[in-house]
């Protein structure tokens, strides 16, 4: 099992970004430790394991880094859900509301083999808008979506009850 370290010491939250009134979670400096990171991937690894995906979803961009780490100890393909005029080949696209304004993400239609299993992963989960709209999206090509992963769970947020499937996440904030 990995070492008992905190990890919220190597999350830094900067107030006011992107806007005004908004506490940003960075967790660029997490990444940038050797140790924390490993433990971080680590035990999102042991999470996950018990659904036994044979893809990992990242979410652009920063669920890909997350996801990578994740796709590689489980032994698991990696496939990308990403923004707009990103992906080659044909593609499936969902919009979805954000607390401002809209957002579209796209997958690859040939991404998935009917039913295989997925767990999909973000850097964090906030209102849950971003994770359930790429569960759906991932179903609209066939995926059997058994999981989600986040690196950082905001729970007052309820993000968690806005997904349809189970959530594992690394480190929790109030
Ligand atoms: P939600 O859709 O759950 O409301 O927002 C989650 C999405 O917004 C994720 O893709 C995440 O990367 C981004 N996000 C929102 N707030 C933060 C934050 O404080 N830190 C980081 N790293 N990402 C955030």
């Amino acid at each position: 099992n990995p070492p008992q370290i905190d990890l919220k010491k190597y999350i830094r939250s900067i107030p006011d970004y992107p806007k005004k009134g908004i506490l940003f979670y960075d967790i660029s400096t997490l990444l940038r430790n050797a140790d924390a990171w490993q433990i971080a991937a680590a035990r999102m690894a042991n999470g996950v394991a018990k659904w036994n995906p044979d893809l990992v979803a990242g979410i652009e961009s920063r669920g890909f880094v997350s996801a990578s780490p994740l796709a590689s100890a489980l032994g698991c393909g990696m496939i990308m859900i990403r923004k707009p005029g990103k992906l080659p080949g044909k593609t499936i696209s969902l919009n979805y509301d954000l607390e401002y304004g809209q957002n579209c993400l796209h997958i690859q239609e040939d991404a998935v083999k009917p039913g295989q299993r997925v767990v999909v992963v973000d850097d964090l989960l906030a209102t849950g808008g971003t994770l359930q709209a790429s569960i759906e999206l991932l179903r609209k090509v066939g995926a059997e979506v058994v999981g989600a992963a986040a690196l950082i769970e905001l729970k007052g947020l309820k993000g968690r009850e806005k997904i349809d499937v189970p959530l594992h996440s690394v480190i929790i904030y109030k």
